[in-house]
């Protein structure tokens, strides 16, 4: 990663949400860069253009949020692929706040430092695609990192999701039984979040509209299962 990117690594602030972090008051600092791309991705710009916020231009606008927020959401782009995150997130949790991530999981081993120093509260694991899916999905070539990193988020108890962006034209109910069979084998304890794809204009793949009809009525019950925005 470059110079330019590691000292401005933040493309935005969303100062405001209710929504990101359960049972939070939340601001979201969206990082830069990812190393996988998603068609359906709704965040294109963040995925492909530079940063534009310091670390430092962040934790200011953060002080001035404490007592009014109670949490920071670190999402993107990918956060974990930053090497500073840990000096980072104690700088927010010297401020007060609860830190959630966002991540795709592909940095076990950055998760797993980050959750025994106690430097997070909670994480939204994205898990993408079945393994036979996932490098189609992704672009990403390797699916082990991010199995390592939900069979340690599930031995370790921490408080996390599994979620899963469901666009029925990538993925068919084979797909996210499949998924729910996985996490059910693994002894995932939380509930399965399922995120229907909403269109957009701009994604990262130009990806059109749903057009396969998703039923359902044909998800394997083995787990409590949400849905969002169906
Ligand atoms: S949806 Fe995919 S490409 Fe977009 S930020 Fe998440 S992991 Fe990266």
């Amino acid at each position: 990663m470059s110079a330019t990117a590691i000292n401005k690594p933040i493309y935005s602030i969303t100062p405001f949400t209710t929504l990101d972090y359960p049972k939070h008051l939340a601001s979201i600092l969206w990082f830069a860069k990812c190393n996988m791309a998603c068609p359906y991705c709704y965040n294109p710009r963040i995925v492909r253009e530079k940063g534009s916020i310091s670390t430092e231009e962040a934790l200011t606008f953060l002080s001035t949020r404490k007592g009014r927020l109670d949490g920071v959401v670190l999402s993107g782009g990918e956060c974990t692929l930053y090497p500073f995150l840990e000096d980072f997130c104690t700088h927010i949790k010297a401020l007060g706040f609860s830190i959630k991530i966002d991540t795709n999981g592909s940095q076990p081993s950055v998760i797993q430092s980050l959750v025994e120093q106690k430097l997070i509260d909670y994480i939204a694991l994205d898990y993408k695609a079945p393994q036979e899916k996932f490098t189609t999905i992704t672009a990403h070539k390797n699916f082990e990192p991010f199995s390592e990193t939900l069979n340690y988020l599930i031995h370790s108890r921490f408080p996390f999701e599994a979620r899963t962006t469901l666009h029925s034209d990538f993925l068919t109910t084979n797909d996210i039984n499949t998924i729910i069979d996985d996490l059910s084998r693994r002894h995932y304890p939380h509930t399965y979040y399922l995120q229907n794809y909403l269109h957009v204009e701009e994604t990262l793949g130009a990806t059109k509209m749903q057009q396969n009809k998703f039923d359902l009525s044909l998800l394997t019950q083995t787990l409590p299962i949400e849905l969002r925005n169906f």
